[in-house]
């Protein structure tokens, strides 16, 4: 048997561990902020009938430029933004990869704001892009004075903010994405994966115009409750998405995937049905664990960040025995637990206070 360390891997690969939230098939899944809830019956029929139609097709290669779904898509931002502005790969992740691969790469860098997702540092070392992790506040909220000092400092070839932030759910206000844009030279990514969640804040697609190094990451897979089918999305200058095109591999959104993704869209509305519950849930989640003496981080998304507990390792593994996946992203006496529908939440709300002060066992 052959081990990784016998193998000529890439010099910035080594030692590095692969993205690996469990997996477990548990009663409760509140660990990926997926949207828990199942798509609408009428919306599943609508799609295997897409389905159906597509796949007499597949002897042949997909429409490559998936131009029906980007209509779709630009269609659903609004805001007068055209097809040639959008762009989609299987999931955002792959979206981000492909930004990294044009933008990025050996010699370049990419600053990210932490704690945010952890998937930036992986994506960076797998295009032999530097990173640059530059640490938040107590309170994780960005500022304009911040932003602008670390990439005043730094001047990275590209920078993300992440807008609800993943994992502590913290919002982005507007003014940080505008005076990050003009504080430094390179490409500026605005991922809003969880945007749908965030009833306060505006998309970030509205400060496109004349702003051409903008883009503007989003995801089908959390509010649109379509994470199985992997479809990620952008909208940004058509220059960037030429420059996407480069990288991008030949026909790399299937025929079905564009198929399934340009029905759902056509049903918007009841696909996003259920965020004003998972809000509602999520408040309901965040003034329960407040109640027990827990400390909850401000939230625009649809998980929540919840300090306080005395050993997150042993509260992880306590309620995972019970058939509950929560997170632990090892922020010291933290925890991230994902707002699913009213009866998750309640199991999850009564599990957590069986356990007593701080999540240990009494
Ligand atoms: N960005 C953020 C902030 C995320 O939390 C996630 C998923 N956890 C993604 C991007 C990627 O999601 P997907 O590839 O499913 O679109």
């Amino acid at each position: 048997m052959t081990s990784l360390s016998d193998l000529p891997l890439r010099d910035n690969l080594v030692g590095k561990e692969p993205y690996g939230a469990p997996q477990d098939a548990v009663p409760v899944s509140l660990n990926v902020n997926e949207n828990t809830h199942p798509i609408p019956e009428h919306v599943a029929i609508d799609i295997v009938q897409s389905l159906a139609h597509a796949v007499t097709d597949v002897n042949r290669y997909p429409d490559r430029e998936f131009t029906e779904l980007r209509e779709a898509l630009a269609g659903y931002l609004g805001h007068g933004l055209i097809p040639e502005q959008l762009w989609a790969a299987n999931g955002s992740n792959e979206v981000l990869q492909q930004i990294l691969q044009a933008f990025g790469g050996p010699g370049r860098s990419l600053l990210s704001f932490t704690p945010t997702y952890s998937m930036y540092p992986l994506l960076a070392s797998a295009t032999d892009t530097a990173w640059i992790p530059v640490e938040r506040p107590a309170d994780y909220a960005l500022t304009p004075e911040l932003v602008v000092a670390a990439l005043r400092e730094h001047q990275p070839d590209i920078a993300i903010l992440c807008g609800p932030n993943n994992p502590t759910g913290t919002p982005l206000d507007r003014a940080v994405i505008e005076a990050a844009y003009d504080a430094f030279d390179g490409m500026l990514i605005v991922d809003e994966a969880y945007h749908e969640f965030d009833a306060q804040h505006e998309s970030a697609v509205t400060l496109l115009p004349g702003r051409h190094r903008l883009m503007v990451s989003r995801t089908m897979s959390k509010a649109f409750a379509f994470a199985g089918v992997r479809l990620g999305y952008l909208a940004a200058d058509p220059a960037v998405v030429d420059a996407l095109r480069l990288v991008r591999l030949p026909y790399h959104l299937s025929a079905l995937t564009q198929a399934a993704a340009t029905a759902a869209i056509r049903h918007a509305d009841a696909m996003l049905a259920t965020v004003a519950d998972i809000r509602s849930q999520r408040d309901r989640l965040a003034e329960a664990l407040v109640q027990l003496g827990y400390r909850v981080h401000d939230s625009g998304a649809n998980f929540l960040l919840v300090g306080g507990f005395a050993d997150p390792e042993a509260t992880f593994a306590a309620l995972r025995e019970q058939g509950i996946l929560i997170r632990n992203l090892s922020i010291p006496g933290h925890l991230r637990i994902t707002a699913g529908t009213e009866a998750e939440t309640s199991t999850v709300i009564a599990a957590i206070a069986a356990l007593g002060v701080g999540g240990a066992r009494s």
